[in-house]
């Protein structure tokens, strides 16, 4: 099994409800997303998949939360835009694209700050 792995940036506001404390107020952080793909085959050209299709997804799902206020979004209408459902909400959207190039999603980590990470592991492994 061979795994590959990006990472980028992104900054966006949220208010966590119900969960006590200052993050209840509006405020903001400088996310990073990782996100790691694998799958058990190398392409003919030695590659997993080549990393800049990666980026490419990557970057067009953050394009629509990145500067944003995320509970203003339909994807967070219902639920609180935490880390843990970023991370769902980029696993889901990196894996409609990865199924193309048959590779999987097996890890987003989504980083609130440089010292406190949370990580979703899609249930399709
Ligand atoms: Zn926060």
């Amino acid at each position: 099994m061979y795994e590959v792995t990006i990472i980028k940036s992104f900054s966006a506001a949220h208010v966590l409800e119900n969960i006590g404390g200052k993050c209840e107020e509006l405020h903001g952080h400088n996310f990073t997303a990782e996100v790691t793909v694998a799958a058990p085959k190398l392409n003919p050209a030695g590659l997993l998949i080549d990393f800049r299709l990666l980026k490419k997804w990557l970057a067009e799902i953050l394009e629509d939360i990145d500067h944003k206020y995320l509970n203003t979004l339909p994807s967070f209408a219902e639920i609180n835009p935490s880390a843990e459902n970023i991370a769902k909400y980029i696993s889901e959207k990196m894996e409609a694209e990865a199924k193309k190039a048959s590779v999987k999603v097996i890890k987003v980590k989504v980083w609130e700050s440089e010292n406190a990470a949370v990580t979703y592991i899609p249930d399709n492994n």
